[in-house]
C-alpha cells in the first residue's frame, strides 16, 4: 500500500513565480482521478520543537511570526500557516515509509532551505527535519537522493552546521546537468545508490524541473525522467531500502505539463511497489 500524506491546510497562494506552493492540492487532484485506489492520510502539523531540529530557533520564530521573510520572499501569514504541515507531510512519510516500505510527501523537500535562512522558494527544510525525527526514533542512517535539477545548499549546510554525519546525502545537481550526459547519468544511479546501502531509510526528491523544456531546467526528456525514478524504485525494491519520495521543483507553463512529470512518478512507484492498476 502507497500512502500519501495531504491536507489542504498545506496549500498556500504564496504569490511566486513558483507554483510550489499550490502544487500538493493539483498533483493530488490529478492523482486521485488517475490512481483511485491509492490511500490517503492527513498528516499532523510539525511542531515548532520538530522545525528547530534543522534551524534556528530565531529564523523559525521569525518566519512563523511574520518578521522573518519564507523562501518566496515574502511573509504572507497563509505562507506560514501552511509550513507546519509541508514539513509534517515529510516527517509522516518518512515514519510510513520505515513501518511499510514506501509512502510519498506531494510537497516540495525545500533542499535550498539552510539553517538560519531560507531562499530559492524554500522556507524549513522539510528533508532533515523528516531525517532527524526518524533518527530520534531510532534509524540509525538516513539517505537523502537529491534529483532535483539544482543543489541541495540547504540540505548540505544544515548536515555541516549541525554535524548530521549519520545522514549520506548525494545532490545530482554536482555531477550531472547536460543532455550529453543523461544516459551516462541513468547508467550510473544503480551504483550511485549503493552509498545507501546502510541507511535504514531514502528520503528521495523526485524533481520535475530536469526536464528538457523546463525554463530552470532542461537536461533529461519525459522518458529518461521515467527511467531515472524507475531505476530508483527498482534498486529501493532489491535493497530492501524503505523510500519516502517527494516533489521538487518543476516550473514549466502550463502546470499540467509539471502535473505529467509528477503523474509519471507515482506510475513508476505504482508499477514497483503496487500491485493495482491506474485508470487510464
Ligand atoms: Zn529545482
Amino acid at each position: 500500500m502507497i500512502e500519501i500524506f495531504y491536507c489542504d491546510q498545506m496549500v498556500a497562494n504564496a504569490q511566486s513565480f513558483s507554483p510550489s506552493a499550490g502544487k500538493p492540492r493539483e498533483v493530488v487532484a490529478s492523482w486521485r482521478k488517475r490512481f483511485p485506489v491509492l490511500d490517503y492520510c492527513e498528516p499532523a502539523p510539525a511542531t515548532v520543537e520538530e522545525l528547530c531540529l534543522a534551524h534556528d530557533r530565531g529564523y523559525v520564530r521569525g518566519v512563523m511570526g511574520g518578521i522573518i521573510a519564507n523562501g518566496f520572499g515574502n511573509r504572507l501569514p497563509e505562507v506560514a500557516a501552511a509550513l507546519p504541515y509541508t514539513s509534517g507531510a515529510m516527517i509522516a512519510a518518512a515514519r510510513a515509509a520505515i513501518q511499510s516500505g514506501v509512502a510519498v510527501a506531494p510537497v516540495s523537500g525545500f533542499h535550498h532551505a539552510c539553517y538560519e535562512s531560507g531562499g530559492g522558494y524554500c522556507t524549513f527544510n522539510g528533508l532533515i527535519i523528516a531525517a532527524q525525527v526518524v533518527h530520534r526514533e531510532g534509524a540509525k542512517r538516513v539517505g537523502i537522493l537529491d534529483f532535483d535539477m539544482h543543489y541541495g545548499n540547504g540540505t548540505t549546510d544544515i548536515i555541516k552546521q549541525l554535524d548530521l554525519n549519520w545522514i549520506e546525502h548525494y545532490s545530482a545537481a554536482a555531477d550531472w546537468e547536460e543532455p550529453e550526459q543523461a544516459e551516462r547519468f541513468i547508467a550510473a544511479i544503480p551504483n550511485l545508490m549503493q552509498r545507501f546501502a546502510d541507511c535504514e531509510l531514502l528520503l528521495y526528491q523526485a524533481g520535475a524541473d530536469p526536464h528538457i523544456n523546463d525554463p530552470l531546467g532542461g537536461w533529461l526528456t519525459t522518458e529518461q525522467l521515467r527511467l531515472r525514478d524507475r531505476t530508483v524504485f527498482e534498486r529501493c525494491r532489491q535493497m530492501s531500502l524503505p523510500i519516502a519520495w517527494n516533489l521538487a521543483g518543476g516550473y514549466q507553463n502550463p502546470l499540467r505539463r509539471v502535473l505529467d512529470i509528477h503523474d509519471n512518478t507515482m506510475l513508476e512507484c505504482i508499477a514497483a511497489f503496487g500491485d493495482f492498476r491506474s485508470t487510464p
